[in-house]
């Protein structure tokens, strides 16, 4: 198999051609790789889907980090499919050094969230109201103000740029805030209904 492949660095914040020193696993499944990023010389651990080519090869595509920490963290699966999304390309984004566009898509995300839980359209009306109505509640509501005011700094011209750290926070804020509405508040509910019915 050739020996390199393109991987996002964390350690640089930007995608690299990175040298494969070792495969574990080569059948036509699942195997992982260990490599060696061209830039800061520090290891990158990773999985990708091996397969043979029309001449018989070993080719793999679907190359991702699993460490040092995962390209991406899950994100639940009692998150919509639509923001799961913008999620996850937030987290490339940021992976790959585009500050901004993560920014951009975690806001996008949030639109989502509060277009289905409040109807409105204007994120900064629909969080109050969403305050309001107890689905968030103080902190998550200046998390989300926080996203929102990142958001419009990423999306207009302006002098001020998103910065790494920022938009790092930001995904943080995006995944604790969606988890809380979605995936914890459904795993409570499961919960108290269980109880009940004890
Ligand atoms: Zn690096």
């Amino acid at each position: 198999m050739a020996s390199s492949t393109t991987v996002d660095c964390p350690q640089c914040y930007v995608r690299v051609k990175a040298e494969i020193k070792s495969w574990i696993g080569d059948a036509e499944d699942d195997a992982y790789f260990l490599s060696e990023c061209p830039s800061c010389k520090k290891p990158l651990f990773g999985r990708a889907f091996v397969y043979r080519d029309e001449h018989n090869n070993w080719e793999w595509n679907h190359a991702e980090r699993l460490w040092p920490i995962p390209a991406s963290t899950e994100v639940s699966a009692a998150i919509p499919e639509a923001a799961r999304r913008d999620i996850k390309d937030a987290q490339k984004c940021l992976s790959r050094g585009i500050y901004s566009a993560s920014a951009v898509l975690c806001g996008r995300a949030l639109e989502r969230l509060i277009k289905e839980k409040s109807g409105a359209n204007m994120i900064g009306k629909g969080l109050a109201e969403l305050k309001t109505k107890g689905i968030i509640d103080e902190r998550l509501f200046a998390w989300a103000e926080a996203l929102r005011k990142e958001r419009n700094i990423g999306a207009h011209a302006s002098d001020e740029d998103t910065t790494k750290e920022n938009a790092q926070d930001i995904v943080d804020f995006t995944i604790a805030i969606f988890d809380y509405v979605y995936t914890l508040t459904e795993k409570y509910e499961k919960y108290i209904a269980r109880k009940a019915s004890a």
